[in-house]
């Protein structure tokens, strides 16, 4: 079958940049504890465990190795516990992360009040949402906005990094509706914009979309609403997912992956894809 592969799937900068200093410190230092999951992947974690690069939850038990603090970054009250304690800290927040909480962190000291259109809990929200000090609000959707209350200060309205331009500016358009001069930052990063971009561009050439990745990926799950309004579309995460007979009524397919899935992965789903 006649397979497209998006020069953007797999890894974007910020992640790549995290593996790559994870990979440094294991070369350094008999085991690595990282912040968290590194990477929405499970694949990518096997991998990672098996180098001796591992999540922890509790960074005060840990004794001699470094730790990583990931690509989606952490709230600075966690930084400064950190901090405190005696071990080697890595940090690999990615710049386009550190740039939003550093929008946010300004916006506050002036007396704005946040509105966080993201993913409630995910870590690069959690992190953010440290930034704004208490003075946050975080929405998912637009029916969110009607449970924000009242707000006195002047708003300032950013977005997780991941999230589809379109959907955010209905949200903008919608808060500026209960807001009127709230200022707007453009904060979806510039690796989501040009993989949700090449998607819609394969998408106008080929019968069928193979999107793959984590389903606790949040830029894959973006990737995945946008496929699913243009074409049939299957979300799979590794090759040994796809069946042939799924596939029977298509000449052609195009391929993406979310920032977190592995080159390996994503050959191994395009050889399938072309043996169909
Ligand atoms: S998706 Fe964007 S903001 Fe998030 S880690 Fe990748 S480059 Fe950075």
């Amino acid at each position: 079958m006649k397979t497209i592969l998006a020069k953007s799937a797999g890894f974007c900068w910020g992640v790549k940049r995290a593996v790559e200093k994870a990979h440094e410190l294991s070369q350094q230092h008999s085991s690595v504890y990282t912040d968290g999951p590194l990477i929405h992947n499970e694949q990518m974690i096997s991998q990672l465990n098996s180098e001796n690069i591992t999540a922890t939850n509790k960074p005060t038990s840990i004794k001699d190795s470094p730790l990583l603090i990931r690509a989606h970054g952490i709230p600075p009250k966690r930084r400064s516990m950190l901090n405190n304690l005696s071990i080697n800290i890595t940090d690999a927040t990615c710049p386009d992360v550190a740039k939003i909480q550093g929008l946010i962190r300004k916006h506050v000291k002036q007396g704005y009040s946040i509105i966080i259109y993201g993913d409630k809990g995910h870590a690069e929200v959690v992190g953010l949402e440290g930034y704004a000090e208490g003075n946050s609000f975080i929405i998912a959707s637009i029916k969110d906005i009607a449970d924000i209350p009242n707000i006195q200060t002047p708003v300032c309205l950013v977005s997780q990094s991941t999230q589809l331009p379109l959907a955010y500016k209905e949200i903008s358009d919608a808060i500026i509706k209960r807001f009127p001069n709230t200022v707007i930052l453009d904060t979806i990063c510039k690796s989501t914009r040009n993989r949700q971009q090449e998607l819609l561009d394969i998408a106008k050439d080929v019968d069928a979309i193979v999107i793959v990745g984590g389903s606790h990926s949040a830029n894959t799950v973006r990737l995945l609403e946008l496929a699913k309004t243009i074409k049939p579309t299957f979300h799979i995460q590794i090759a040994e997912q796809l069946n042939a007979d799924d596939f029977k009524n298509y000449n052609s397919v195009g391929l993406t992956a979310g920032a977190s899935t592995p080159d390996f992965i994503i050959k191994e789903v395009a050889a399938r894809l072309r043996s169909f």
